[in-house]
């Protein structure tokens, strides 16, 4: 990671004269979220400190498709060019059946508006935002790993107290400390899913396939470089560990898609190194702030992968947050009315994961019939789809 070479300054960047200017802001988390929390903050003029557990900021090694949804705040805090250097534009999504290989629709992704659809590296988004937060004048404290923080936002570290900021924002995942702080602990429950995921040396064009076979899906899509990105769900009723560090066999990844056809098993056998985890519905959080204290990202709202949309949402929370607190010199008002213009739209997104986790892994009839719909879609209203998804990819948190 080398924060201090690039800079990402451009004309793009928006630098207000609000509220947050003086306001100390300190951040729990330093991934996608909490790092795009601290620029937007930074560029409004707050003194940001974010807080991150590891010893540096690293990330797993994996691929992410950044929507036009997620872009367009990225690219209101000026890192359009630099998201254009990085990121591969995707062409097309195609839904594919995994049995045969056939190609079963197409939809055209360049016929979205805004920012394109690309595909990323995860480490490649982190290198952009850290490098964009330090040299906005963002405090990074590494190997600050926080183990105590309550409801008014006081935070304790491993070594003792921390000075309390003005706002505190919780951007630490998964297994954040300010969510329980703020709504009780709350039962995640498995969904009899596992994924591995997988990146392999593979040049393939610019489009996401998502290859369906009952019970089972693979997701692919280039990377730059020469790399392939690979998801692959299976639903199986023992599970486990939540967590993205989980490693599992080649052979035993591989053995789970042997039956399926051979352009997809060739990806698959290239696989050397592979991760695996359980898949976990976690509810909502009913409670995203309190006086000086907010979530956002997976603290706030883990989703299942499939809708790509966990880090657009955080990236998207992460502007409107900072832009909620910038417009106003009330900071409770301002956190109630950042909850309110996130949480019903963060729900139907996460809704909508849900559904596509039982409408890729159909069988007999009903795979057939959905096969068949889609098809037709693509033959006959290639534009429907995507008319469909204007809700998500179409909705820009910078117009608010
Ligand atoms: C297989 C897979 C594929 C995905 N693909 C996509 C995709 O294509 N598009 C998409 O939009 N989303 C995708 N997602 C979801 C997305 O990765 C997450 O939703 C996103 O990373 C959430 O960002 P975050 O900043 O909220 O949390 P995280 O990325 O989890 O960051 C939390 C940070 O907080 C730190 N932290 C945690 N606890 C503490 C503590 N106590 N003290 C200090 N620091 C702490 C952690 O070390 C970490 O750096 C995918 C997820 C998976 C599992």
């Amino acid at each position: 990671m080398n924060a201090a070479k690039r800079s990402t300054a451009t004309t793009e960047a928006r630098h207000s004269a609000g509220h947050n200017a003086g306001r100390r802001v300190t951040i729990v988390g330093g991934g996608i979220g909490g790092l795009t929390a601290a620029l937007a903050f930074a560029r409004g003029g707050a003194d940001v400190t974010v807080l991150e557990q590891a010893a540096a900021i690293t990330e797993v090694g994996a691929g992410l498709q950044l929507a036009p949804n997620g872009a367009a705040p990225l690219g209101a805090l000026g890192l359009t060019n630099v998201l254009h250097m990085a990121g591969i534009r995707a062409q097309r999504v195609e839904p594919t059946d995994a049995l045969t290989g056939r190609t079963i629709a197409q939809f055209d992704l360049t016929r979205l508006t805004g920012q394109p659809y690309r595909f990323l590296h995860r480490a490649e988004l982190i290198d952009i935002l850290l490098t964009a937060a330090c040299d906005a004048g963002v405090t990074l404290r590494t190997g600050a790993k926080v183990v105590g923080v309550d409801a008014a936002g006081a935070i304790t570290l491993a070594h003792g107290a921390m000075p309390q900021a003005d706002l505190t924002v919780g951007a630490d995942g998964l297994h954040s400390l300010m969510r329980p702080a703020l709504n009780g602990e709350a039962k995640a429950f498995f969904t009899r899913q596992v994924a591995w995921r997988a990146v392999i040396a593979h040049d393939a064009p610019p489009v996401a396939r998502i290859w369906m076979a009952p019970g089972r899906h693979v997701v692919t899509y280039p990377l730059t470089r020469g790399r392939l990105n690979i998801v692959a769900v299976r639903e199986q009723d023992d599970w486990s560990p939540e967590g993205w560090t989980n490693t599992d066999t080649p052979a035993a990844f591989q053995a789970a898609f042997a039956d399926l056809c051979p352009d997809l098993r060739a990806l698959l056998d290239k696989v050397t190194d592979v991760r695996l985890w359980g898949l976990f519905r976690h509810p909502v959080a009913a409670r995203w702030h309190g006086e000086a204290c907010a979530i956002l990202g997976d603290a706030a709202h883990p989703t299942l992968p499939f809708l790509a949309q966990g880090a657009n949402l955080a990236i998207e929370d992460a502007y409107v947050l900072a832009t909620c607190c910038d417009r106003s010199a009330d900071l409770p008002a301002a956190l109630a009315r950042y909850q309110a213009l996130r949480r019903d739209r963060v729900v139907r997104a996460i809704n909508g994961a849900n559904a596509n986790a039982v409408n890729y892994h159909l069988a007999g009839l009903r795979r057939f019939a959905s096969h068949a719909a889609l098809r037709a879609v693509s033959r006959v209203s290639p534009g429907l789809f995507l008319r469909r998804m204007d809700w998500l990819y179409g909705h820009d948190v910078t117009r608010g």
